[in-house]
């Protein structure tokens, strides 16, 4: 397979829905669903259901993916009434911060954000 085997993270078990979560969204290709340490009043993670494991590791062929991902994250946003704007990130390994090495989209709303982020 394209991605080898899979390591699996605990959004693995999120896709299985062996452990719980507050999922908004859901369709063939990806899940949304609410951050449980929520560092905005709105803060959601929009993942692919295939295991990448980070954006840095996505192939070129996983354009029309990664699309559908913005889509769904901007679509979810509107959903969630984020009217006034939002904070989109990908975090990407040590330097980015990242902590669960399965590809996920951050979506934050619902507050003032700053720039740079720090
Ligand atoms: P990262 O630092 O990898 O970009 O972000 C991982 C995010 O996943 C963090 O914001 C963290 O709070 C969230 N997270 C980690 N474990 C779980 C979980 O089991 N359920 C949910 N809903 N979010 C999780």
């Amino acid at each position: 397979k394209k991605y080898g085997k899979p390591e699996p993270t605990i959004f693995s078990k999120i896709i299985d829905k062996t452990i719980p979560a507050d999922i908004i969204y859901e369709d063939d290709k990806c899940l949304a669903f609410r951050d449980v340490n929520p560092q905005a009043p709105v803060h959601f993670l929009v993942i692919p259901r295939i295991p990448i494991s980070r954006i840095s590791e996505a192939h070129d062929d996983d354009a029309q993916l990664l699309g559908h991902l913005l889509i769904v994250a901007k679509n979810v946003a509107k959903k969630e009434r984020l009217d006034e704007g939002y904070r989109v990130v990908i975090n990407d390994g040590k330097n980015g911060a990242q902590s669960v090495y399965h590809l996920h989209i951050h979506v934050l709303g619902g507050r003032q954000m700053k720039w740079p982020p720090g």
